[in-house]
């Protein structure tokens, strides 16, 4: 195993095998850690407030701890990030980042910022099952879950690169969080749930769950659940509005077909006028993006509280398919706004430096790939 070494100045005399990361901890676990080492109940909550509010990278740092008590800490826990492996930054503004984990497998994390809002869109797996056919990352083979640390550290480490801690809520870079990274989070659930709490604590990150959305390829058991223990807006690709196209696009659908899907959408916990699900639809030239599919798609939703958002179709090298014409999206979007729903068209961000929807670690396979080869070595992920 490579060495992990982020935020490790003190406390070499314990083994790092031994040391338990403190990220991703949950606050009740955390307490109880704490008590066991016969600290007063209040410590924990210091010890959160550094962590999460402050954004403390280091023990040393936590000035209201003593020193012994730091010390201590520091002999039992790890306080690490995932480290910035690769850094990119769009003309547009937007940035992503290839973060690395101590195993040394890598996801991708993206930042976009907008004039009321600051957009972090997170990874839940490194890579992906659902082999979505438009969808880069659904070729290259899942290697795992992400662990609740490193899901969080995905937070932890954007709010580094952007200097944005410790800052009042009003002028925080980063206001809302996207489940629409790498992965089906709905098949990491646990990890995910576990995560989302941390980022919502109101005394740490403190993410209000109406400005997280967990987005799913329409993982339908798991549904009911998310919006009943997570509770954060739902979004779902839909892409395609007869199961026979949608058999074909998203896999899944073979499983979970259209209706199983609706009626998991109709039931979601929590959902209402206020709080609608986003329906998201890739436009595929000539295969989901006629008049018809966009009256039918209008038809599918009756009953449910909801948007659409639509999004250009993203290619990349290989791809099986086009992006439709400026001009069929705005008519797509026209019949599904006259239908009484609110239709979008999603601008894409950082297309230049391959941060789009769709999109992420390609570029890491492909240039690890290159270096492989060059070193005549077989690619591990080929
Ligand atoms: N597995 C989840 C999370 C991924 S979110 C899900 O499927 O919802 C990523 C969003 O981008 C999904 O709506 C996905 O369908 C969409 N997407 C994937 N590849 C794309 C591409 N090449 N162009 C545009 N959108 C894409």
């Amino acid at each position: 195993m490579r060495p992990y070494l982020g935020g490790m100045s003190v406390a070499l005399c314990t083994p790092e095998s031994k040391r338990k990361p403190v990220v991703g901890m949950s606050r009740e676990a955390l307490a109880a850690e704490l008590a066991s080492m016969g600290a007063p109940a209040f410590r924990a909550r210091q010890l959160w407030h550094w962590l999460y509010a402050k954004g403390a990278s280091d023990f040393a740092a936590m000035t209201t701890l003593s020193k012994g008590f730091r010390a201590e800490l520091a002999e039992r826990f790890v306080l690490a990030r995932p480290t910035v492996a690769q850094d990119h930054r769009s003309e547009d503004g937007t940035r992503k980042w290839l973060f690395r984990f101590p195993d040394g497998q890598e996801v991708e994390t993206v930042f976009i910022p907008e004039a009321d809002r600051g957009t972090l869109c997170v990874s839940s797996q490194v890579g992906c099952t659902l082999t979505c056919r438009f969808c880069h990352t659904g070729t290259q083979r899942l290697v795992r879950n992400l662990a609740p640390a490193e899901v969080v550290g995905q937070i932890m480490a954007a709010r580094d690169a952007l200097d944005d801690w410790p800052r009042p809520e009003a002028e925080r870079r980063i206001t809302n969080i996207v489940m629409m990274g790498m992965g089906e989070p709905l098949y990491n659930f646990e990890n995910v749930k576990a995560a989302l709490a941390i980022a919502m604590d109101g005394e740490g990150v403190s993410i209000s769950k109406r400005k997280i959305t967990l987005s799913t390829a329409g993982v339908v058991p798991m549904m009911a659940r998310c919006g009943a223990e997570i509770g954060v807006n739902l979004a779902v690709s839909l892409h395609a509005v007869t199961d026979a196209l949608r058999d074909e696009v998203v896999p899944l659908n073979r499983k979970y077909p259209i209706a199983d899907l609706l009626r998991a959408c109709r039931a979601y916990p929590g959902v209402n006028n206020a709080r609608r699900i986003t329906f998201e639809y890739v436009m595929l030239k000539g295969v989901n993006d006629s008049p018809a599919d966009a009256r039918e798609l209008a038809r599918l939703l009756k009953g449910i509280p909801s948007k659409v958002n639509l999004i250009p179709f993203n290619p990349w090298p290989g791809a099986p398919y086009a992006c439709s014409a400026p001009e069929t999206i705005a008519r797509f979007c026209e019949i599904v706004n006259a239908s009484g729903y609110t239709a979008t068209v999603r601008t894409p961000r950082g297309r230049d430096i391959m941060a789009a929807c769709g999109q992420l670690k390609s570029a890491s396979v492909k240039a690890r790939k290159t270096v492989d080869e060059s070193l005549g070595r077989v690619p591990a992920e080929a």
